[in-house]
């Protein structure tokens, strides 16, 4: 049987018997933080098994795509087991418990109608107290005595061991169920769990009898496949043999089961596998939490195949196989493979650029632990490996185990908390958290948002929280904290798809309550903030007042954000899909795929079409439809986002169609302006774009404007001259200095500094130097200055820039009147340096273009001075 016929086969069994049929959660479940992955199909019903909300059905089936990071050292090793594998469950919050959950299993295993697997081949377990269960597979199913064994609550028990260890709260036995192949071996295939106790305290009596028992089961999808098909692993069923065969194909290698490279390439079918899915699921290699296990598994897959004697990037070849081979279930990938396989060659080329050098010092690392007789890899080393070379800390361990060292974590963290730097797994996660909105969910679905057509409302105040605990009612001394008010139904839109929560006011009979921000949970909108005057009380009734202009200037910016994301894609292309966005008054944000920044003429391209849209002010409108219909329709659709069954599609003109619970315009014309104010990277491969709407962009422009208005004015140019008078400054602005420290010190040069160097020439002193970074002013002061100190001198300064030269020269009236002339002088050393200049007989200026010819028409100038004193002694 085919591994998708047996897929389709379970849902289609449990569906008749009355279980509905659910889609499975998303890979990295971002609304739950106690998990980095999906690790079980019942993760989705955490809320439904711990009865913390009201139900909608009691029975549900599905097919759930799991990743378990704690199997990651058995992949390739094992015949059984993967990082990303695909779960089949059937659950029961209440309803069908035991008999009907081993019966049930049974038939769909063995009935001829269904698997018609073998039953002299299958055994189970039970937990030791576990004597229903033992009775039922016994006397019912007529299991000989020989094939039900019964194990410890460490084998037979959810969670593991909570009898004696703990941890309190919801747990139960289990069941497994085993199939033995002919050629020996044996593989569990499906686990029935029984949660029927609450664990109360430690033993004895510590079970307490649940009023409400459930049913959680999960059989592995591609082991029973692998029975079915009556292969030796899981890695050689239809869905997976054709991946290890493109790997072997890259690699240039047969296929043998058996050796090194098997394995190798079995894990690079299994990490790869993993990796397509959780990138297309926008979960990128990254450092911290489940962006670190995917770069931690591609960077094992590329080891790997570097170990095979790959040398060049050759994972990313392996993405259209995966996208092949669940193209059935999951005909999506398919959309992305160019953009997941970009993503995986880039994490290799990053990994194969050290890994060499990695390679050769953990070898070193090794020759020096075999010699100094050291067992333990230590952490430092370890952790240099990693900051350096990029060797993900597990791989290392990997490695040591392979020459039978030891790994020191502890020493490891120690090591990278120093650099300052928290890498790897959060270990602490929480599995079940409760907080003070539990009571509401138990008592009602959730608040009702009627904000999309009004902005106030009567309302009733059903929950009010403050101090983190449900209360009655709250008074206006008594807070400082925000606190939390729920209503029945809502005209505030509470924070959620990047839109703010609205702010505004509730209103009712001696009380008034700001709102200073609407956040929503569980279904519930939460009014936070602080009660202004009188008493509010659970049960009162309200008005509920959004402000009105923030919502519009959120508005605004939403609809604006649905144009910028079509804007996007017509001109950069259909890769440039939305990562993240935040909207808020007037003013948004948006994150999109795009490998690199956006240039300014791109931008404006962008800018237009945003604003040609807003000017033909197309209609905006908006329907709730069911999900399959909106994808006929061709509404965008995010990957890595767990849609409802009935969704709302908002549309704008017939440009844009985008699955959206945001309030937006009636139409695109009320956005008035849009002006991108930003664009600038926030991760590899993501770009980020900033704007603004409305009254905002007119005043951003207005700011500018009035800013440049002050430019120019201080330049005393017209505005649009401005840029360049700006840059001719920033240019003098820049040799200036470079000249000031090309000269040292000697660019604040002295006058006493020049005499102190000066030739004395019959009682006349001969100044004639170089200032470095002079300004014309500045060496005329200087002149000034030296004549007034010697009494008697001639002086000649002169300054060079890049291609001019600046001269000055001046002589004290005694000279002068012993017919020595300054003009003379200078004119004879501007000549030298190709230029010309004059003055009158005490004072003069030149300039000239040959800066490189200074030095020797100073000399000249020297000896010259120096000749012309001495014969008019
Ligand atoms: P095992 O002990 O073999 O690792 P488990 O006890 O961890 O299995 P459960 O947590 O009971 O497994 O999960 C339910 C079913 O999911 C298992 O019976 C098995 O068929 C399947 N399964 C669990 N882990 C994996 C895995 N890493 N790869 C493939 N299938 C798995
Ligand atoms: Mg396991």
């Amino acid at each position: 049987m085919k591994t998708d016929e047996l897929r389709e086969k379970y849902l289609a069994f449990f569906e008749s018997k009355g279980c509905v049929r659910r889609p499975s959660d998303v890979l990295v479940p971002r609304w739950d933080p106690s998990v980095l992955f999906t690790p079980a199909g019942m993760n989705q019903f955490k809320d439904h098994f711990l009865g913390k909300c009201k139900l909608d059905f009691t029975r549900a089936t599905t097919c759930q795509k799991c990743l378990r990071t704690g199997d990651i050292d058995n992949v390739g090793r094992t015949a059984y087991h993967h990082t990303f594998f695909e779960m089949l469950g059937n659950f029961s919050f209440g309803d069908y418990f035991k008999r009907e959950a081993i019966h049930w299993g049974w038939e769909f295993l063995t009935s001829k109608k269904w698997l018609g697997l073998p039953a002299e081949r299958l055994t189970v377990s039970v937990y030791h107290d576990d004597d229903e269960a033992a009775a039922i597979w016994a006397d019912e199913i007529k299991l000989p005595p020989e094939r039900i064994e019964r194990m410890g609550e460490n084998d037979n028990f959810w969670p593991a061991g909570a009898p004696s260890q703990g941890p309190d709260g919801v747990c139960g036995p289990c069941s497994e169920i085993f199939f033995h192949p002919a050629s020996g071996g044996s593989v569990e295939i499906w686990n029935l769990v029984f949660t029927q106790f609450n664990r109360v305290g430690d033993p004895p009596n510590n079970l307490r009898p649940l009023p409400s028992k459930n049913i959680d089961t999960g059989m592995g999808l591609e082991r029973t496949a692998a029975v079915l098909q009556g292969v030796d692993s899981n890695f050689h069923i239809d869905i997976l043999r054709p991946i290890v065969e493109a790997a072997a194909q890259t690699a240039k290698i047969k296929y043998d089961p058996a050796s090194d490279n098997g394995r190798r390439l079995r894990r690079i079918t299994d990490h790869v596998r993993a990796c397509t899915f959780a990138i297309h699921e926008e979960v990128y290699p990254g450092p911290k939490r489940e962006k670190y296990v995917i770069k931690r598994l591609l960077r094992r897959a590329v080891l790997d195949g570097r170990q095979m004697g790959l040398r060049q990037p050759f994972l990313h070849l392996l993405v259209p196989a995966v996208a092949a081979a669940m193209k059935q279930p999951y005909p999506e990938l398919g959309q992305t493979i160019e953009r997941v396989s970009q993503v995986i060659r880039k994490e290799e080329d990053n990994f194969f650029s050290t890994i060499d050098g990695g390679l050769e010092r953990i070898e070193k690392i090794f020759h020096a632990m075999q010699r100094e007789g050291r067992m333990m890899v230590a952490g430092a080393e370890a952790a240099d490996m990693y900051t350096t070379h990029g060797f993900p800390p597990e791989l290392f361990e990997t490695m040591a185990a392979e020459h039978n060292f030891t790994f020191d974590w502890d020493g490891y963290r120690a090591a990278m908390a120093e650099h300052g730097e928290v890498s790897g797994l959060d270990r602490k996660l929480e599995l079940f958290k409760s907080g003070p909105l539990d009571g509401l969910k138990k008592a009602m679905h959730g608040s009702e948002f009627v904000g999309y057509e009004t902005t106030t409302a009567q309302a009733k105040v059903v929950g009010l929280i403050a101090h983190d605990r449900l209360c009655d009612q709250v008074d206006e001394v008594n807070h400082e904290e925000p606190i939390v008010v729920v209503l029945d139904k809502t005209p505030f839109y509470g924070e959620s798809g990047g839109q703010v929560g609205d702010s505004g006011e509730l209103v009712g009979d001696g009380f008034r309550f700001e709102v200073i921000d609407a956040q929503k949970e569980g279904g519930f909108i939460l009014h936070r903030g602080h009660l202004r005057q009188g008493v509010i009380k659970q049960g009162v009734a309200v008005t509920a007042k959004v402000d009105v202009e923030r919502r519009q200037g959120i508005r605004r910016a939403h609809s604006a954000t649905h144009i910028l994301h079509y804007a996007l894609q017509k001109h950069l292309g259909r890769h440039a899909q939305q990562q993240g966005s935040k909207v808020d008054r007037d003013w948004l944000r948006f994150d999109f795929t795009n490998p690199h920044s956006v240039s300014r003429e791109e931008l404006a391209k962008i800018e237009d079409e945003v604003n040609a849209r807003v000017a033909a002010a197309e209609p905006v409108r908006w329907t709730s439809l069911p999900i399959a219909e909106a994808r006929k329709a061709g509404a965008m659709m995010l990957f890595g986002e767990k849609y409802p069954d009935v969704v709302r599609m908002v549309s704008m003109g017939d440009f844009s169609k985008e699955l959206c619970g945001g309030t937006h315009l009636d139409s695109t014309g009320q956005v008035g302006l849009f002006k991108i104010i930003g664009e600038e990277s926030v991760a590899a491969g993501t770009r980020r774009v900033v704007a603004v709407t409305g009254a905002e962009a007119l005043d951003r422009i207005r700011r500018n404007e009035s800013a440049l208005a002050e430019i120019a004015g201080a330049l005393r140019v017209p505005p649009e001259e401005a840029p360049q008078r700006v840059a001719a400054l920033v240019k003098e602005n820049r040799e200036l200095k470079k000249r000031a420290s090309a000269g040292g010190p000697a660019s604040g040069v002295s006058a006493d500094e020049l005499l102190s160097h000066a030739i004395d020439v019959s009682g006349a002193k001969l100044v004639v130097a170089e200032v470095p970074g002079g300004t014309p002013d500045g060496i005329r002061q200087l002149i000034d200055q030296l004549r007034r100190k010697a009494g008697s001198a001639a002086v000649l300064l002169a300054s060079r820039g890049e291609d001019k030269v600046v001269l000055a020269a001046g002589i004290t009236r005694d000279l002068e009147g012993k017919g020595l002339n300054a003009g003379e002088w200078i004119r004879a050393a501007a000549k030298a340096v190709g230029g010309s200049g004059g003055g009158r007989a005490d004072m003069a200026q030149a300039g000239g273009k040959h800066p490189e010819k200074l030095p020797a028409a100073l000399d000249a100038a020297r000896a010259g001075m120096q000749q012309a004193i001495s014969e008019r002694q």
